[in-house]
């Protein structure tokens, strides 16, 4: 059994030597601690509060786990109710989305998205995956959680050509960076590309984008019928 007094205390109770900093702390923590260390360690380490909410309060909106705040001071709500087995998920979930800079998130339980496995620094964790993604996680294995993203299927625009096989121009994808710290990547999104420029596009740039691609679309028609026409 292990002593439940901490290693950084004599007897006296006096501290030998300060907790790091949260920030600093937060900074060398690996997946691997966030995935294996004890979650009230992960928590005072932290600084999270984990507030048990009446039954029902969450569930009423679809939400298993609310996060808000920042490293050094933030607050996580679970409700009583949630069972113990669920429970260690959802707070590992929330814990592994926890950056210096303050902000919330909510963990839906119905409409969020599947759970996956994922190795990330050759240690098998599991993450959040949209249901577009089809990047095997595993065969990623990425060496930090910041570099994992979620990805969905290439469509191209192919141009025909002269003289040789048609050939793709652009390339368009879905993508979100949902553990990296460029928060505007971290919503799903889509990546328009010529495989030199990439252009990451909101739902509503992307919108924006298929109509100026309509509007392209009828002035090539109306070059080939001028080019048809001689
Ligand atoms: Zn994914």
């Amino acid at each position: 059994m292990q002593s439940t007094v901490p290693a950084t205390f004599k007897t006296s109770g006096a501290p030998v030597t300060p907790p790091a900093p949260p920030v600093d702390a937060w900074r060398s923590m690996t997946i691997g601690t966030m995935a294996t260390a004890p979650i009230h360690e992960l928590l005072t380490t932290l600084g999270v509060r984990l507030v048990e909410v009446d039954p029902g309060e969450l569930a009423a909106d679809g939400i298993v786990g609310y996060f808000s705040g920042r490293v050094g001071d933030a607050e996580i709500q679970i409700e009583r109710s949630l069972p113990q087995a669920d429970r260690e998920s959802v707070v590992r979930d929330l814990l592994a989305r926890i950056r210096p800079e303050e902000q919330t998130y909510t963990k839906r339980s119905l409409t969020g998205p599947r759970l996956r496995p994922a190795m990330v620094g050759g240690k098998p964790v599991h993450i959040e995956c949209p249901s577009w993604c089809y990047l095997d996680h595993v065969a990623e294995n990425e060496g930090f959680l910041v570099d994992v993203y979620h990805c969905g299927d290439t469509v191209s625009l192919m141009a025909p050509r002269m003289g040789g096989a048609a050939q793709p121009v652009l390339h368009a994808r879905l993508n979100a960076d949902s553990f990296g710290t460029d928060v505007a990547h971290q919503a799903p999104h889509v990546i328009v590309d010529d495989e030199t420029e990439f252009a990451h596009m909101t739902p509503e740039q992307a919108r924006e984008f298929a109509s100026n691609l309509e509007a392209f679309a009828a002035q090539v028609r109306a070059m080939a019928e001028q080019a048809a026409g001689r």
